[in-house]
């Protein structure tokens, strides 16, 4: 009976997490989708700790102390973090996290390793091979995932810059090699030293997240994020196998099949193939040419009342946001500007460049704070096709997704990158606090041209002076 009760607790996690991520995909369902994944999630949790029985000897999970206090720890830490996190720093945590899942599948490995290892010292003839195979599989993508994870939360807040040695691809490659190979003797080989072998696999899926993510740098950084997002899945699924789990299995599948579809589409937006991405250290570095033409050119401001006649004036205005909006907490300023000016019959729109920010998604969950309207977002394609007929346009924050270079200078690292085309537009206004780059760390010829204009200061204060200037008018 509890059993066929456990499992519709898993039927039921399994269903909601599905209906939930397909929530998740429209940020008008988005908040509701998340609930209805962790309501979901915490039903097949509570079925596991309370209705779970070993199939051979039919004991309970019992240790409760243990699994209550680490939930409670787990419950106390996860909120306070994510209470009090900053807008900016959402990007790093959701890094950390991921990092801790892939934390967790190494664990887990670890753990059930050390359990078999009990049963190979009494009978070596049944070497499980298949058993092994997976908790190899867990072990070493969980352990990547968490190593490079870690590795992305430091470049994300600046702590860690990109690191790179001649030659680091033969020796990423390399690395990965020798960590099949000794996964492959292991699974095939009965040893005595088995677990000598295991730890130093261990060490050297640690080893390659570092390397592997330490070179990738500039506006790579949504592809590799979006993949390790994709191999904590998949170790997590890994864990679902060993323990005949489920809803581990499904949520870890559909994280895993998830996080491969942000990487492609990330990788769409990029204009990049994956290979490239993992092999080019593309941004890593500034290019020559881009920037020496740049800085020899000169650039006009625009005054706030200036800004206020021509938005004021203007029958269709676009608002390009950036990493800087989210920095200055600028949305609400934003949202209040964009519902002024279609008072004054302006037709306002945003448009939204998929790798604009710092994660996937950061513009539209920031807009989405502020109670934008989720049809004023235009993706890229569409934006791109409104320039044309656009009387302004007002960027604020951005700096990469609207670098002309991407286009025309194929020295800049990040050629190739569709961009935000903002120079179609009759007019673009740039507002940012300095001339200083953007992610990618390379100048943009856009503040240079004949039809821009800068706007110097932080966005929201410029935007809450700028709504005051168009209300005196
Ligand atoms: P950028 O990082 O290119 O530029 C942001 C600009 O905002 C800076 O040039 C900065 O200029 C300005 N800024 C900073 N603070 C403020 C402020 N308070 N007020 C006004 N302006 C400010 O941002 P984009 O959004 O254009 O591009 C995103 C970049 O990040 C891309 O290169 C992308 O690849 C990368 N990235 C994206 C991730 C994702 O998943 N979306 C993940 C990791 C990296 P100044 O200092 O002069 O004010």
């Amino acid at each position: 009976m509890e059993f066929s009760i456990l499992t519709l607790c898993y039927l039921i996690g399994s269903v909601t997490f599905i209906v939930g991520l397909k929530m998740l995909s429209n940020p008008a369902s988005a908040r509701k989708g998340n609930l209805v994944a962790a309501v979901g999630m915490t039903i097949a949790i509570l079925g596991t700790i309370f209705l779970y029985k070993d199939s051979e000897t039919g004991h309970p999970l019992g240790n409760y102390p243990w699994i209550f206090g680490g939930l409670i720890i787990g419950a106390i830490v996860g909120t306070l973090a994510a209470k009090r996190v900053k807008m900016t720093a959402m990007p790093e945590m959701v890094s950390l996290f991921n990092g801790m899942g892939g934390a967790c599948a190494a664990l887990i490995s670890l753990i059930e390793f050390n359990h078999l290892s009990h049963e190979l010292e009494i009978n070596m003839d049944g070497w499980p091979s298949g058993k092994l195979l997976i908790i190899l599989l867990g072990l070493i993508i969980g352990s990547v995932s968490f190593a490079g994870s870690i590795i992305a939360w430091g470049k994300l807040n600046g702590s860690i810059k990109d690191f790179s040695f001649k030659g680091q691809h033969i020796f990423n490659i390399v690395l990965l090699l020798v960590i099949l190979g000794l996964a492959a003797y292991l699974i095939v080989v009965p040893t005595t030293s088995a677990l000598l072998v295991f730890y130093i696999i261990f060490a050297l899926s640690l080893l390659y997240g570092v390397f592997f993510v330490f070179p990738i740098g500039g506006a790579d950084m949504p592809v590799v994020i979006s993949l390790l997002n994709s191999f904590t899945g998949v170790a997590a699924a890994c864990g679902g196998f060993l323990y005949d789990n489920k809803v581990m299995l499904t949520g870890g599948i559909l994280v895993g099949a998830a996080g491969t579809l942000l990487t492609i589409l990330m990788c769409k937006a990029m204009n990049r193939s994956l290979k490239n991405v993992l092999i080019g250290s593309f941004g890593a570095t500034a290019s020559g040419g881009g920037q020496s033409s740049a800085s020899g050119g000169t650039y006009k401001e625009i005054s706030l009342s200036d800004t206020a006649v021509v938005m004021s004036y203007a029958s269709r205005v676009m608002i390009v946001p950036g990493y800087g909006l989210a920095v200055a907490q600028a949305q609400h300023a934003c949202h209040e500007l964009e519902k002024l000016l279609t008072e004054k019959g302006v037709e306002v729109s945003y448009a939204i460049h998929p790798v604009a920010g710092r994660m996937p998604g950061h513009m539209n969950v920031l807009l989405a704070e502020a109670d934008v309207s989720y049809d004023k977002l235009m993706e890229m394609e569409q934006a791109n096709d409104l320039f044309a007929n656009t009387d302004v346009v007002l960027v604020l924050g951005a700096n990469d997704v609207v670098n002309p270079a991407a286009k025309s200078d194929p020295a800049s690292p990040i050629y190739g990158m569709p961009i935000l085309d903002v120079e179609a537009a009759k007019h673009c206004i740039i507002n940012k606090r300095s001339m200083k780059p953007g992610y990618a760390g390379i100048e943009n010829e856009l503040f240079f041209r004949p039809k821009s204009s800068m706007l110097f200061g932080d966005a929201k204060k410029v935007l809450q002076d700028l709504i005051a200037e168009i209300k005196s008018l």
